[in-house]
């Protein structure tokens, strides 16, 4: 499939649309983004892919109660998409294996453990982006960069 370009804003509040019913009570979304953003060329079915994947393990997280942001910014030449939740964290140790493919701290038949092993492949190999997590209890931030260029041919 061709890359688009697209509103990254719309891709995000599709997903979200798409997701509202996942959504506790509980669960506060906060959206913020940038107006500034140009339209990014992407993959569109497949980074909303990423964002479900990311927002499902955030609400998985929290357990049902908590905040949910979503932020999109510039970040020099790539766009920045950051999905936060307020959830435990995630433990050191574990840090360095998140994206390794089968991965996962959930019960058997809760996770496949590929959710951001595909995440990785469909940012940093499709689109030759980045995916950075910064977590500390209370403040999970997972940050998806992509070229504002667009995947390298
Ligand atoms: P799965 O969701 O099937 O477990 P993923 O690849 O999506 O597989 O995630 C791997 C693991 O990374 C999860 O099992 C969990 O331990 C950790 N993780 C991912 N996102 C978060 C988050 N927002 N907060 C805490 N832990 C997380
Ligand atoms: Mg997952």
């Amino acid at each position: 499939a061709a890359y688009q370009r697209v509103d990254l804003r719309e891709l995000l509040d599709s997903t979200l649309t798409m997701l509202k019913r996942k959504f506790g009570a509980d669960v506060t979304v906060k959206v913020d983004y940038d107006e500034s953003l140009p339209p990014v060329p992407v993959y569109a079915a497949e980074l909303n892919q990423v964002w479900t994947n990311l927002i499902v393990n955030a609400l998985y997280a929290m357990g049902g109660a908590g905040t949910l942001t979503v932020r999109t910014a510039r970040e020099n030449d790539h766009a920045l998409v950051e999905i936060g939740d307020t959830g435990p964290g995630i433990p050191e140790e574990n840090i360095d294996r998140i994206f390794t493919p089968f991965f996962t701290t959930k019960p058997v038949g809760e996770g496949t453990g590929l959710g951001l092993d595909i995440s990785w492949r469909i940012v940093v190999d499709r689109h030759g982006g980045d995916i950075r997590v910064e977590s500390l209890p209370g403040d999970t931030r997972f940050q998806v960069l992509l070229p504002l260029a667009g995947p390298a041919a």
